[in-house]
């Protein structure tokens, strides 16, 4: 078992700053699976580690994977420059670990988004060598026709893109609702995509990255829960 210095494990978690988890330590803010321990070199092996800091539990994770139903007017920034950013509806703990949105959603655009502190898995999720699909509800300010349909799955051409790129998928939803499914992740691009189709995009929401429906995972808007293996497995 991965055995770490209490100090380090307190720090690996966000709790703040080397000197400031010490310090938590020696005051005897923290328990080790209901343990106070006060001594911050103790080793303490990370399996199952049920820590109590301030009273309150936290399981020790080496990685954190979340999904957050995204509610408009937030930003998928750490440095937003208009709304808040998605951070702020998480533990202040996660923005110390520099959990970061795997890919972006637009700050008027809600749903399923992922964030994670591993770096392998945002690179790898991110890569563009993957093709996962991702569902969109796109609201269109035009009514949806057969015709907008057939461009979006015949492709369409994006001004900084050599070739014309097409969605997977494309279901009508409603008069002025479809739904679109994409590969790729490039820079608003059910919005652009939309108008270079000849229509606007007047609201956009994320159902599904890959197998992974955000409808499964039962979350209000605003709402987060970390990833199980069975969903993590669902994005492959
Ligand atoms: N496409 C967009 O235009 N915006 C998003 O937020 C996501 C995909």
């Amino acid at each position: 078992m991965k055995k770490l210095t209490l100090d380090r494990i307190l720090q690996s978690q966000g709790f703040g700053t080397r000197k400031y988890c010490r310090a938590l330590i020696e005051d005897g803010e923290v328990s080790v699976n209901g343990e106070v321990i006060d001594d911050y070199k103790a080793a303490v092996g990370t399996d199952n580690l049920m820590l109590t800091v301030f009273g309150e539990e936290w399981l020790y994770r080496e990685h954190v994977y979340i999904a957050l139903n995204k509610p408009a007017d937030y930003e998928c920034s750490r440095k937003p420059s208009h709304h808040p950013s998605i951070l702020t509806l998480l533990p202040e703990q996660f923005t110390w670990r520099e959990v970061q949105p795997v890919g972006r959603l637009d700050h008027d655009t809600t749903g399923l988004l992922l964030l994670s502190d591993d770096g392998a898995f945002i690179h790898a999720q991110s890569s563009p060598k993957r093709h996962v699909p991702k569902v969109y509800q796109a609201t269109t300010a035009e009514p949806v026709t057969d015709a907008l349909i057939q461009h979006l799955l015949g492709g369409v051409q994006l001004h900084d893109e050599p070739a014309p790129i097409a969605a997977i998928h494309c279901v009508q939803r409603g008069e002025h609702l479809l739904e679109i499914v994409l590969e790729q992740g490039k820079y608003h691009q059910v919005k652009r995509m939309l108008a270079a189709a000849g229509n606007h995009c007047a609201a956009l929401n994320r159902s599904a990255i890959g197998g992974l429906e955000l409808a499964s995972l039962g979350l209000a808007e605003g709402e987060w829960v970390h990833l199980t293996a069975a969903d993590l497995a669902k994005l492959a």
